[in-house]
């Protein structure tokens, strides 16, 4: 049985945790603020209740692998349902297309939408068959090492051939090309930087489909701290970790402004960089920078709008309307990027949807404000070209004893890797 401390009560921090303790390990979850759950928790003012960050994820399997693996299924927790339709995509020409999932509904529906082009997008996510075997295969669901992986691996994950020149090849139709794009493009990237095989989440999407948990993501994180507590993880809330402490190149424990906590295995689920031990080998890693962000409580007169609904203008706008509210009204979030001039709100207002008479609450966070409140950007790393795949921290870090978890180590960001990732370090770390 070895002694794990793992840093940072994130949706990463909490699957690496309780995986961990039900292989037999003596677990401690180190979390900088009063709460657990980072970016997968929520937020409630005046009745009205939000998923602070994700309100869907891809690959459910992943969540139903966690819940299995360390103790019982979701089922028993939770209900993990599809959306469906995906999202809905309107343009500023009037264009609105609301993206079902399955190949053949996704074409029906871009062919009546956008009067043609539907082949075209199933051309372009079937192009990702082979690359999602491969990149489950050897990126996913193992460790990740250049020198671990078979030579065509490597030319596939090291390609030179980028996102934005790929859907420029794919589709002549700019809103196709923004369909295509949107989802990189609101985690912070730019294209022209992330690597070509990344379009592979259109492929997933469309075959897997998004799920949700009606009422809120951020249920999942709450049945993961009362998992915490039975698979006997000790939790410390309100303790910031300074560093790491390693003796004879290898870590023996953790520090924090309390004091040391010895420690067999650390499992860093945080940005690296904010630890002097660990920065070193990350130093040309930059995050991936949050929308603004704009919780809305609205009442009962607003008007009804599908799950999450896309507006591709600039400012892009995300509408997200699953959250709670109470007396007939609804709970929105607004995520904002590109020229954010004006208020969020009067530039949703100008994109034809005027909620401004409805609003009876609503709670602002700049990409500043969200970076600063969980200490690091939810986001991980931003991809600046094929470098980044060594750039960022893998699973197994340089310094023995150390892994590594959470948005900012491969495979990265969001609900479906940053479960991956903790399903790696438990693999990697083993049983007791
Ligand atoms: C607005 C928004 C919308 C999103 N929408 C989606 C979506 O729809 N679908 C999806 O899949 N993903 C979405 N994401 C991304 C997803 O939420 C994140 O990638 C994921 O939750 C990151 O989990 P994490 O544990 O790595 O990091 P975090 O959730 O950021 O957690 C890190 C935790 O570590 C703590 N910490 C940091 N430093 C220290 C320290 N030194 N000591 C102790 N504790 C520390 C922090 O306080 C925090 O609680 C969204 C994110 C945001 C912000």
């Amino acid at each position: 049985m070895a002694r794990v401390v793992v840093v940072g009560g994130g949706f990463g921090g909490m699957a690496s945790a309780v995986r961990l303790a039900k292989l037999g390990h003596a677990v401690t979850l180190l979390e900088a603020r009063d709460e657990l759950g980072g970016a997968l928790g929520s937020l409630e003012v005046d009745g009205f209740r939000w998923d602070l960050g994700p309100s869907t994820t891809a690959l459910p399997a992943v969540v139903r692998d966690l819940f299995r693996k360390s103790g019982r299924p979701l089922e028993r927790e939770l209900d993990l349902v599809p959306v469906d339709p995906i999202r809905e995509h309107r343009f500023e020409d009037g264009t609105n297309l609301s993206l079902p999932h399955g190949r053949a509904a996704q074409e029906r529906a871009i062919d009546e939408a956008l009067g043609g082009g539907g082949a075209d997008w199933l051309a372009y996510t079937t192009s990702f068959h082979e690359t999602w075997e491969t990149i489950r295969r050897d990126y996913l669901e193992r460790p990740w090492a250049p020198e671990l992986v078979d030579r065509a691996t490597r030319d596939l994950v090291f390609t030179r051939d980028t996102l934005h020149k790929r859907v420029r090849r794919a589709f002549k139709d700019d809103r196709l090309r923004a369909i295509a794009l949107h989802g990189v493009r609101l985690e912070g990237h730019d294209p022209r930087n992330v690597p070509a095989w990344m379009g592979f989440l259109a492929y997933v999407e469309q075959k897997f489909g998004v799920w949700t948990v009606p009422g809120g993501l951020s249920q999942v994180s709450e049945t993961l701290v009362k998992r915490l507590g039975e698979r006997r993880v000790e939790v410390r809330t309100g303790t910031t970790v300074r560093d790491l402490v390693v003796r004879e190149g290898r870590v023996v424990a953790v520090a924090t402004e309390a004091g040391d906590l010895d420690a067999d295995v650390v499992v860093v689920a945080i940005d690296p960089r904010g630890l002097p031990a660990l920065a070193r080998y990350v130093r040309h890693t930059m995050p991936a920078i949050p929308p603004v962000v704009c919780h809305l409580g609205l009442g009962p007169e607003a008007p009804e709008m599908p799950a999450e609904v896309v507006l591709h203008s600039n400012p892009s706008i995300v509408v997200r309307t699953t959250g709670q509210a109470p007396g007939g009204g609804q709970a929105w979030t607004l995520l904002g990027r590109g020229q954010l001039a004006e208020d969020i709100v009067t530039a949703l207002a100008r994109l034809k949807i005027d909620v401004r008479p409805h609003v009876v609450t609503r709670v602002d966070r700049s990409p500043r404000e969200l970076v600063e409140e969980l200490h690091g950007s939810p986001y991980g790393v931003q991809w600046q070209g094929r470098r980044t795949l060594t750039d960022r921290l893998s699973t197994r870090t340089p310094l023995p004893g150390v892994f590594a978890a959470g948005a900012h180590a491969t495979p990265g960001a969001g609900v479906p890797f940053v479960g991956l990732g903790a399903a790696l370090v438990a693999q990697e770390v083993g049983p007791a």
